[in-house]
């Protein structure tokens, strides 16, 4: 029989599918299979969206791929994998102290945000280290990009109810520093998680291409996170310092109003960014993020 489900993890060849009705299957998997939609072929990756067939005496197959809301990928040794499928949204997790705040590391995840078209919800977490008086500045400039910020203490429990609300019933992929958080939110979200915190993982290694394969948990308040090491601090992947303004949602509207049309908005001149931030329609620390991206992605 034919039933809809949706892929935890993949491993080689094999898979582990949540069938809509509850039920965990161990599904084979063929190497590329048909989309439904297109004639496109496709590698499944956690999240993806599939139709099984369900066999009571041999193994279960994965017959069909949906096609894909949004992919998260990564391009190495010239090929492009996609790491998660169907990602709704992506929990950027800060820390308002012990580690404090970093803007630039939220441009960063924005940017891939972005790039993926996974709407990003920024999450500064241990508000209960600060006043959040002294949070305000940096909240609202990005409440005015139109970027949903909550606060959370996982100590307290503070926003943790908004967060769940949030999150509940759709597919987040979290990111975020070592050490802000990320497990004990997760852990405030979903107890029975029980995910071990304060364990500076493997998860430092920056280039690490090895532990990207994505694994999604599911919630028991409906949805799916997903939480690996690999990808919890995965930022600028495959992006190109002239897509870098494009991306950043304060900068875009001005770029076309440049004097020269591959104006980087750093040392040309009559530059309609450079303008803005002079007269503060773009927030300088944003600029300054920006020319720091650039800078990291020239090198
Ligand atoms: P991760 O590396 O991002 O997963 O961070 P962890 O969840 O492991 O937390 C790192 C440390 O911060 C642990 O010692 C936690 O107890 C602590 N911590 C996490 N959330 C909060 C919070 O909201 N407030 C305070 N004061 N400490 C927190
Ligand atoms: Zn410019």
């Amino acid at each position: 029989s034919l039933i809809a489900g949706r892929v935890l993890s993949v491993h080689g060849l094999q898979s582990r599918v949540l069938a809509d009705d509850g039920v965990l299957y161990e599904c084979a998997v063929r190497q590329l299979l048909k989309s439904l939609s297109t004639d496109q072929r496709h590698v499944v990756v956690a999240g993806d969206r599939v139709v099984i067939r369900a066999d009571a005496d041999s193994t279960s197959m994965i017959e069909r791929i949906e096609p894909r809301s949004s992919e998260l990928s990564r391009t190495s040794k010239g090929r492009q994998h996609v790491i998660v499928a169907n990602c709704d949204y992506l929990l950027i997790v800060a820390s308002a102290a012990q580690p404090g705040l970093k803007p630039n590391l939220i441009d960063r995840f924005l940017l891939t945000a972005e790039q993926f078209g996974i709407r990003p919800i920024i999450c500064i977490n241990k508000v209960d280290l600060v006043d959040a008086v002294d949070l305000q500045p940096i909240v609202g400039v990005y409440a005015q990009l139109g970027y949903r910020v909550l606060l959370t203490s996982a100590e307290t429990g503070q926003g943790i109810e908004y967060l769940r609300a949030l999150v509940h019933d759709s597919q987040t992929v979290v990111a975020g520093q070592s050490g802000v958080g990320k497990s004990s939110l997760l852990n405030a979200l979903e107890p029975e998680l029980g995910l071990r915190v304060g364990k500076v993982s493997q998860e430092n290694d920056k280039g690490k291409h090895t532990t990207t394969a994505a694994q999604l948990i599911p919630l028991q308040f409906g949805g799916f996170v997903v939480d690996t090491p690999g990808i919890r601090q995965f930022q600028l992947w495959d992006i190109a310092a002239n897509e870098v303004s494009g991306l950043m949602r304060d900068l875009r509207s001005y770029v076309d109003a440049c004097r020269f049309p591959d104006c980087m908005h750093i040392n040309e001149h009559d530059c309609a960014v450079k303008d803005a931030v002079a007269d503060g329609r773009i927030d300088a620390r944003r600029y300054d993020a920006y020319c720091q991206i650039v800078e990291d992605l020239a090198s």
